[in-house]
């Protein structure tokens, strides 16, 4: 047997190996092997891609737009680099609007999220650098970690008194250290306490300080601008990203930093130098949602509703809940216990998906409540009776 074969039958033995799921989206529904489902696995937060009222009005102005050939903002590809003729004049209107809405002097959009925090830290942290980060921090920004010649330290999930050593100890050893974390994260839900990060930054020499919003852009703070804006330090972080690929219904991520750091980073960070810009078309789809961004409050305030009366009923069910977020963890400890956990809810109508390891540490997997703008406070009292049913 080959050594491919091996290791597939072991993460087969293990309930962890995984697949592409076979799907056909219907609005907030998913349809697999012939079952209709309410699609709560999803990080379209905001509903905006489930409910395509707002797509559809942008593409049929698009198609009018069209008639006599296509304009420049309404390309399907780049065909280059941001570096050589892959910057349009919609990429750094997205990122004046970002400016705007932030109030921070520059912004910098990239491909993806991964591309982001796989970029960002190499070409910032050198061999004289730390990289403080939470254990539970994406796989996208260990990758970062790992590519970068800094030495890269884990600290035990937001253990602010932990943080503060090492961040007292290396500010003395190194000459930067960077403090890397997530407002919202991803397979928990919890929310970080930005403010703390902050005031840890401030007090030692040399340290700097990196947010990734990917969960909370869109969805947190009055406008819309993250878990930076409802704890208001949006200009007291030096990285502060987040992503479009989520809430904002579309694609690529960005940086809200001062200007000498965006200079840097167009000089030195090989994810942005080396690959072809986000299309045209999808960067003016951005900007459409960014500019309604701070009128959506009804819908973040229909998801925080729905989502606590899901985090509630998963605690009086006596399980452990670290969110504070529309993120809700359901968990089930063994790979198997969650596949069949998962197994019944889909059966029941509700589209949930089994995390395991390695995306989770060994023995916590759980089913990831992802819940959006799109589900109905009806909806949520019938998953809730169902989960209730069935834990
Ligand atoms: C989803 C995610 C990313 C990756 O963003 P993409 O645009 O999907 O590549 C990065 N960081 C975190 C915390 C994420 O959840």
């Amino acid at each position: 047997m080959s050594a491919f074969s091996d290791q597939l039958l072991r993460l087969r033995e293990e309930g962890n190996l995984r697949s592409l799921p076979e799907i056909v989206h219907e609005g907030k529904h998913v349809l697999k092997d012939g079952r209709r489902m309410l699609n709560l696995s999803s990080n379209d937060y905001l509903g905006l891609a489930s409910e395509p009222e707002m797509m559809r009005r942008f593409m049929s102005d698009a198609a009018e737009s069209c008639r006599n050939g296509v304009p420049e903002d309404l390309l399907l590809s780049s065909s280059s680099s941001r570096l050589l003729t892959g910057t349009f004049g919609v990429h750094s209107l997205v990122e004046q609007a970002l400016c705007r809405l932030s109030g921070r002097e520059a912004a910098l959009v990239f491909s993806s999220g991964y591309h982001m925090n796989e970029g960002i830290l190499p070409a910032i942290a050198d061999s004289s650098s730390v990289i403080l980060a939470d254990k539970l921090v994406h796989a996208s920004i260990i990758d970062g970690m790992r590519l970068s010649q800094a030495k890269s330290v884990r600290y035990r999930h937001q253990d602010m008194s932990q943080l503060d050593a090492l961040a007292a100890k290396y500010s003395k050893e190194c000459e930067r250290t960077i403090i890397v974390t997530e407002s919202i994260f991803s397979m928990d839900g919890d929310v970080s306490d930005l403010r703390t990060l902050v005031e840890i930054k401030k007090r030692y020499p040399g340290v700097m300080l990196y947010v990734d919003e990917a969960h909370a852009a869109g969805v947190c703070g009055k406008t819309g601008m993250g878990v930076a804006e409802e704890q208001c330090v949006i200009n007291d972080i030096d990285f502060l990203c987040g992503t479009f690929g989520k809430a904002l219904a579309s694609a690529g991520a960005y940086l809200l930093c001062d200007k000498e750091i965006r200079e840097f980073l167009v000089n030195r960070m090989r994810p942005l130098i080396f690959t072809t810009a986000i299309p045209p078309f999808n960067m003016l789809w951005t900007l459409k949602v960014l500019e309604s961004l701070a009128d959506m409050r009804e819908r973040r305030e229909r998801l925080a509703g729905n989502a606590a009366k899901i985090r509630s009923a998963v605690r009086v069910c006596g399980l452990e809940c670290p969110s504070g977020s529309h993120i809700v963890p359901i968990m089930a400890g063994e790979s198997h216990r969650a596949i069949a956990l998962a197994e019944k809810m889909q059966k029941s109508g509700f589209y949930l998906l089994p995390v395991r390891p390695p995306t989770v540490p060994e023995g916590t997997s759980r089913l990831r409540v992802s819940l959006t703008a799109a589900v109905t406070g009806e909806e949520t009292d019938r998953f809730i009776a169902t989960l209730k049913e069935l834990l």
